[in-house]
């Protein structure tokens, strides 16, 4: 399939542009990273997206990870509109936030004992840090370069995702104050952490639980429980930030694979099935700190809105087994032939997988941090992707951005990819040559 029209997109984008910074809602979206015309898509079916002008792309971004069982599942589309028939938000507790809560302490128990629901993975992260720091009546945190926990002030220092992708320096607006506190280590290096510990009394340790928003990057051999360890024996809380491993890469997250005991862990992405809810949860004595039964204040208008609580619950319900399966099982085969793509047409890479989620980076170095992820050569990311996008595949635009692939992705569209991947490869190949000019 040949992608030849956009006007209707540019149009729009024109538009946008002149209402909303950017003319996006969220900077990755504005293709900055590639050029060209960002698509606004105006719906989703199984592992496809349609765009304004009526192009169909196989979708590897799901939302960016919440759509794992594709879009407008059966499942979760009628439970939002059973909920949506009784009312759209109450401000008041309902019966869905307890199921959901039910469905989020089963799957993480024993490390969460309780939860709470709160709108975007930014608030789950924010909330727990200040939980951290409350409960331990300390200030400093410890993150690692390259790992995204959402836009808080305090842990954009180093951040990936979108902050990397623009090559965003310090962000400006974030105080001296708000960032003074927050120690960035490298990620994956445990001496440097040691060091942070022997220096400083640490509130907290914020990680991914595998970062995948610098590419996906796994934590080398037992280097999660280490930081259980090294915070144990500082008496620091860890945070383990699952908003985007969480239920994805299996029923219980990266927990699943790893199965290291957070103090407090955050969730996001899946468990609000495409609308927007999300949570922090841990031990029942650190959750025992928050308003109204201690006092760290945290609340929410929207929190626990009984539409994304429906979304979310119906989602994970969903996910069963044989999802997992499925998902893994076409990772392994689009990881695969991506790899074999690119090493037909000579373009030196590193395939990382962590569980479902894998990335690829247009390296010939091992990536293992933040620096060794940005040895990576963008230009050949970005002619792969155009190439991709071209040919019906909507990749995600930006090379330090993990794949993600849903239940829905069925033969027909896997073979849709890995019928794209040669050609990408070879314009990838190109820039190694003589890299292009940037697409206006
Ligand atoms: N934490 C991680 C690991 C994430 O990947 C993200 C978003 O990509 C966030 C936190 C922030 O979540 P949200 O975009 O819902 O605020």
């Amino acid at each position: 399939m040949g992608v030849e029209f956009t006007q209707q997109s540019a149009k729009l984008f024109a538009r946008a542009k002149e209402l909303v910074p950017g003319g996006v809602n969220s900077p990755v979206r504005a293709f900055g990273a590639v050029g060209g015309t960002p698509r606004f898509m105006a719906s989703g079916q199984g592992p496809y997206l349609t765009d304004v002008d009526g192009n169909q792309y196989v979708d590897l971004v799901c939302s960016w990870g919440p759509m794992i069982l594709g879009h407008r599942h059966p499942a979760v589309v009628q439970a939002v509109s059973d909920a949506l028939a009784h009312g759209l938000s109450y401000g008041t507790a309902t019966e869905g936030e307890v199921l959901l809560a039910e469905e989020i302490v089963n799957r993480m128990s024993p490390a969460v004992e309780k939860v709470r629901l709160v709108s975007s993975g930014t608030e789950a992260t924010m909330s727990a840090v200040r939980l951290a720091r409350g409960f331990t009546g300390r200030s400093k945190i410890i993150k690692f370069a390259g790992c995204y926990h959402g836009h808080v002030d305090a842990l954009l220092a180093s951040a990936g995702s979108g902050v990397v992708t623009f090559g965003l320096p310090d962000t400006p607006g974030v105080t001296g104050a708000s960032a003074a506190d927050t120690i960035v280590l490298p990620y994956n290096d445990v001496p440097a952490v040691e060091e942070a510990f022997a220096a400083a009394e640490i509130a907290c340790v914020i990680t991914e639980a595998c970062p995948a928003n610098m590419g996906v990057v796994p934590p080398l051999d037992g280097f999660n429980r280490r930081l259980r360890e090294l915070c144990t024996e500082h008496g620091a809380l860890l945070i383990v930030d699952e908003v985007l491993t969480g239920f994805r890469v299996t029923a219980s997250g990266w927990y699943g694979l790893d199965s290291v005991d957070a103090d407090l862990m955050t969730f996001g992405k899946v468990m609000g099935g495409g609308l927007p809810a999300a949570a922090f949860g841990g031990r029942a004595d650190v959750m025992a700190y928050l308003a109204p039964e201690g006092p760290v204040y945290q609340a929410g208008t929207l929190s626990g809105n009984p539409l994304a609580c429906a979304a979310g619950l119906a989602t994970l319900i969903a996910c069963d087994a044989d999802v997992y399966d499925r998902i893994d099982a076409s990772a392994l085969i689009i990881g695969r032939a991506a790899s074999d793509a690119l090493a037909a047409a000579g373009v030196p890479h590193r395939l990382q997988r962590a569980g479902n989620l894998f990335s690829i980076f247009f390296t010939d170095q091992p990536v293992t941090d933040f620096a060794s992820a940005k040895t990576q050569n963008t230009a050949a990311y970005t002619a792969f992707f155009h190439s991709m996008l071209d040919q019906g595949v909507y990749l995600p635009p930006s090379a330090y951005e993990a794949w993600f692939l849903s239940a829905a992705h069925d033969d027909d569209a896997l073979t849709r990819i890995a019928e794209a991947l040669p050609a990408a490869a070879r314009a990838a190949a190109v820039t190694l040559a003589a890299p292009p000019a940037r697409r206006a």
